[in-house]
């Protein structure tokens, strides 16, 4: 990557293909890190779940060590676009190059820290924007380290072709508090304060009845409105802390 004019990493290939093939992006070279077991599975260690960034989403659904520590995570992931896009896309492709995908959620609902070949990058500065990481040019990402919560669930309503989050909530509970992570509905995933601080205080879905969602930053396109996206936040709010577990 180091010599290459302007490169990509190829992982599972399923965002970077098409856009290859649509000829909106034109690297100079591609480079396949598939074959670097290192960068592969599950370990837990110490209360931190660490999952390597060429992990397909199938392998997170279907590992016992997410589902007995994280359920949420793995319940995520067996619930990203169909059999086919679970068993190439990546943890890795989903954390690089799309902020408002699911994993996000549930990077910035669960505090993650992200691990490159240069640097950890906390998720609260990880996502900066409309199709914006922190990452540098040539950066990897390894790895990602959650640590494990008393509690968390996701709940998302998707998109019914793609399933793609048209707004998705993830709640983390751990010692360290409540995080409320929307994604789908933004330009970049995004943490809810005024959620957080009502969970902090009572964590029950009773909490955010009727705290409203700005509707100002929300995306408007043919699969919602930024009003009925707000809506849906607050749905998709409640039925995460109820879910739980
Ligand atoms: C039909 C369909 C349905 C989908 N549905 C959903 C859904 O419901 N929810 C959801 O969240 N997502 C969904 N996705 C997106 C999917 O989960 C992945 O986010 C997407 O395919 C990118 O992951 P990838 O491994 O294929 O990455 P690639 O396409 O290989 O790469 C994507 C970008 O990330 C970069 N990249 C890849 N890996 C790394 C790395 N380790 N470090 C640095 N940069 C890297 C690449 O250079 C490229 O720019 C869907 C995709 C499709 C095609």
């Amino acid at each position: 990557m180091a010599t290459a004019a302007d490169g990509r990493f190829l992982a599972g290939g399923h965002a970077l293909l098409p856009s290859l093939k649509q000829r909106l992006d034109h690297p100079s070279d591609l480079i396949d890190p598939g074959a670097i077991a290192e960068l592969r599975g599950v370990t837990k260690a110490g209360g931190i779940l660490t999952i390597g960034a060429m992990t397909p989403h199938a392998d997170v659904a279907n590992s016992a060590v997410v589902r007995a520590s994280i359920p949420a995570l793995a319940d995520l992931a067996a619930g990203i676009g169909d059999p086919q896009v679970r068993n190439r896309a990546t943890l890795g492709g989903s954390v690089a190059g799309n902020p408002t995908a699911d994993y996000p959620a549930a990077l910035l609902g669960l505090g993650a820290t992200i691990h490159t070949d240069r640097r950890q990058i906390r998720a609260d500065d990880f996502f900066v924007g409309t199709s914006k990481t922190a990452l540098g040019r040539g950066e990897i990402v390894t790895a990602v380290a959650f640590p494990v919560p008393e509690k968390a669930a996701y709940a998302k309503f998707s998109g019914l072709a793609s399933r793609y989050a048209i707004a998705g909530v993830f709640v983390g509970k751990s010692s360290k508090g409540v995080r409320v992570a929307v994604t789908g509905a933004g330009a970049c995933v995004f943490r809810d304060l005024d959620m957080e601080n009502a969970l902090a205080a009572d964590f029950a879905p009773r909490a955010i009845d009727g705290l409203r969602i700005p509707v100002s930053g929300l995306r408007s396109d043919r699969h919602a409105s930024a009003e009925y996206r707000a809506h849906l936040i607050g749905v998709m709010a409640r039925r995460a802390v109820a879910a739980c577990r």
